[in-house]
Order: structure tokens, then sequence, then C-alpha cells
């Protein structure tokens, strides 16, 4: 076996780079792999991605852009590791890869909105104020325009379509919000960014089911979780972000942090590996971690009120990629929505497959995150369900796109709005002004 040292490998690499020679070269990846189905090609699947990178650490293929745009590709969906007989943990490898290319190539934009904009609650709060403003006025016109352009990213102009632009955020709405009070029962919300500044409506819905539940509630003044950055392999500002919630978190002595955004779940879950073995950041990591609880299986945990209303629907349910295969919460959903009287649930075909979302993939690879879509809402279609449910924003956002683009008339909501539904039917006003 070749001896493997990277050179200036982060921790990470170095982790991943024995994982890597695990590979039997079977190829059961192929069956599962989104992207691998959409191209047909063997540098898209983890089979392909793990020989280029063996050969890249060992030094007969450089790192160099050949490779780089593969690696890219790869929506860190994990579904190929559940095939692969020694489970190797492709997202892992690929993060390490991409983290070895940003050492040397970060733009200076996305330095910015990494280092400076997500770390900054002031500044990412103006920044998406400013951009639903155009979205709302200007912007759908420049972005027809910048479509015209021919090296024009087409996903970056499809943007201001795919994301919702509330007038209000969630922390404006909870600023008016009245306070449920508990001696013995409290939970901390971790707030992620797309709940609040994209889907205030679902946070809300998961605050009044934690109350109605007895649960008082915090809202932490967290930044971002770390994911984004940590996606594109920029571990240094995933670091600094998850130290910055680690030192609001340790505050509380709550039963648990609560979050309804699955890859904030998964990824607070994830913290300790962002510190190495020794780093007292690790322990406080490992603290915040054994509190997080994605709100499904939260929910699913304690006694809902026993006087659920009917809501007669007929339901599917979408697996979040974060919430499925890194969490390992399947059987939760399903079984809160089935709590629901009056529902028709009907199972999804493929309803762990990735719907194509993976943060911003659809605007980074429209056109394969659009094969991959489409594939997903022919199977919600099969279903003949009313509303499809996934805990999910970013899944949310991709299948309100998807359902609209593909002409699936279903209605896209998370699972705490679906089951605010049963708890009190006259709550759903998307928007409330209580307080
Ligand atoms: S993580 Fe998902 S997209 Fe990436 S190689 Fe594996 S199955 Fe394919
Ligand atoms: S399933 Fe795993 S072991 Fe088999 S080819 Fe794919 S990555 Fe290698």
């Amino acid at each position: 076996m070749a001896e493997v040292s990277p050179p200036e490998a982060p921790p990470l690499v170095k982790a991943v780079a024995d994982e890597l020679y695990k590979c039997n070269r079977c190829g059961f990846c192929q069956t599962r792999c989104p992207i691998y189905r959409a191209t047909g090609l063997e540098s898209s699947v983890a089979r392909g991605h793990v020989a280029r990178l063996q050969a890249a650490l060992e030094g007969s293929l450089p790192f160099d852009d050949e490779i780089r745009s593969s690696l890219f590709e790869c929506l860190m969906c994990r579904a190929c590791t559940a095939e692969c007989p020694p489970a190797i943990e492709t997202d892992r490898a690929v993060v390490a890869a991409r983290a070895s290319y940003l050492s040397e190539r970060q733009s200076r934009i996305q330095r910015f909105i990494f280092r400076r904009l997500l770390a900054s609650p002031a500044l990412l709060r103006a920044g998406v104020r400013a951009l639903g403003w155009l979205k709302r006025t200007r912007l759908t016109v420049f972005a027809k325009l910048l479509r015209l352009l021919p090296w024009f990213d087409r996903g970056l102009s499809e943007g201001p379509a795919m994301m919702p632009a509330p007038k209000t955020f969630l922390r404006d709405r909870l600023a008016r919000r009245e306070q449920r009070r508990s001696q013995v029962k409290r939970v901390v919300y971790f707030l992620g960014c797309a709940i609040d500044y994209c889907f205030p409506e679902v946070g809300e819905a998961s605050l009044d089911l934690l109350e109605a539940a007895g649960y008082e509630v915090t809202v932490a003044q967290n930044v971002c979780c770390g994911l984004p950055p940590y996606s594109y392999g920029d571990l240094e500002s995933a670091r600094a972000l998850a130290q910055k919630n680690i030192e609001v978190l340790r505050e509380f002595g709550a039963d648990a942090i609560v979050t309804d955004c699955a890859s904030c779940s998964s990824f607070l879950k994830d913290y300790p590996e962002l510190f190495e073995e020794g780093d007292p950041m690790r322990a406080e990591a490992e603290a915040v971690a054994s509190q997080a609880r994605d709100v499904s299986e939260f929910l699913a945990a304690i006694e809902l009120p026993d006087d659920l209303q009917r809501v007669e629907a007929v339901v599917t349910y979408h697996d979040p990629c974060h919430l499925s295969r890194y969490n390992k919460i399947v059987r939760e959903p399903r079984e809160l929505l089935r709590r629901i009287p009056g529902i028709e649930y009907r199972e999804l075909p493929e309803a762990d497959w990735c719907c194509g979302g993976a943060g911003s993939y659809a605007m980074s690879h429209h056109d394969l995150s659009m094969r991959v879509l489409e594939r997903k809402m022919e199977n919600i279609r099969s279903t003949g369900a009313e509303v499809v449910v996934t805990p999910c924003p970013a899944c949310i956002m991709q299948l309100r796109y998807g359902a609209a683009k593909f002409e699936v008339p279903v209605q896209v909501v998370h699972l705490t709005e679906m089951l605010r539904r049963a708890l009190s039917p006259e709550e759903r006003v998307p928007e409330r002004t209580a307080g």
C-alpha cells in the first residue's frame, strides 16, 4: 500500500486519505448516486472521486482543474456511503480535496462571504434585505438581462426565482412574540439563516409546537452554523463560526438545543470533528453536539398535545440528506405525520434520494441540479399527494421551485408547519403580529 502524506494537508485530509484505500472498486456506489445517474460518467461517482484522489495523493495526478470540476459536482448526499461495503465517507474526502484547492485559490468574494458576512448577523441581514428588495423590484429584470450573457452561470440568474424574500425576518417577528414561561422544561432554539431570512413562518410553527408541548424556548443569538463554508472546503471559516456558536450556546442550561434546519442539526452534531484532539474547544464542541436535536427527533420524543385536530390531506414525505443519512432520522418524521388525524400518508418512491438542492448547488450547477430535481418531482407526482413535507429549508426551496417548473400540483411545507395545522388550524396565517 502506498504511503499517504498529502503536502500541507489539513487534518481532515489526512483522516480521509486512509479511508480512500478501503475502496475495492466494486462499483456499488453507482446504483444510488444522483449525479452519476444524470451524467453516466465514472468521474461523477464515488469510485471515480476515490481513484482520482488516490492518484493525486500519490503524485501521479495533479490537483488541478481537471479533477476539480468533478469534485465540486458532488452533492455530498452520502447515498454512495450507504451502498459502499467499507462505508467510505465520500463527502469527507470531497471536502478535504476542496479544502486543498481553496487554500490556494479562494476568490475574494467567497472569502468575504464566509469570513465576514456569515460571521456578522448585522451585515448578513443588511445583505439579505438588499437582495430581497432587489428581488421585489428590479433584480428579476436584471437577472433576465444577465441570462443573455453567454458566460454567465444560469443558476445564479435563477437565484431570485428560487429564494423567498419575506418582508420580515424571524428575529423581527420573535421580538413581538410573547414568550411562554416554564420552570421545568427549557430548550434553546438554534435559528438557522435560511429559516430566519427565507422561511420565518417555519420558525414560528416550530416555536408554537415547542411551547404547546410546555417548553420555554430561548432563541439563541447564534451565527451561521458553518456548514456552507465547510461544504466548499473553507474549514477555517467553518471552525470560526462553530467557535462563535459554541461560545453562545454553552451559556444555557437547557435540556436541548433544537433546530428546525436539518443541515444545522447535522452540522452541530459534527462540531467536534472541526477541532483536533487536545484542543480545548473539542470538549466544548462535544457538549454542544450531545445537546443538539433536530426538531423532528425532539418532537417525536416528547408528549405533544393529545387533542390534535383533523387535517384532511394526502401527504408524502421527502427525506433531506442531512436528516436521513447524516442524522439517521428516518422513522420519527413519518411517525409524527401519522399522528395527525385525517392525513392519508403515501410513501414517496426514492424518498431519500437527494432533490438536487444541496445548499447553493442549484445555483452553482443549475442544469445538473434540475436533472436531479426532475426525477424527484416525477416521483412526487406519482404519489398523487397534495402536500409534500420535508424538514429542511434548502429542500423546501428546491421542491417549491421544482413544483412550479415541472408543473406538479403539490404544496411543499416544513414538518412543523404541517404539525401546527393539526395543533391549531386558525394559526395558519403566514405572518402573525403577536406580542
Ligand atoms: S455523495 Fe452523493 S453525489 Fe457525491 S458521489 Fe456520493 S452519491 Fe454521488
Ligand atoms: S461502493 Fe465503495 S468500495 Fe465500492 S467502488 Fe464505490 S467507493 Fe469503492
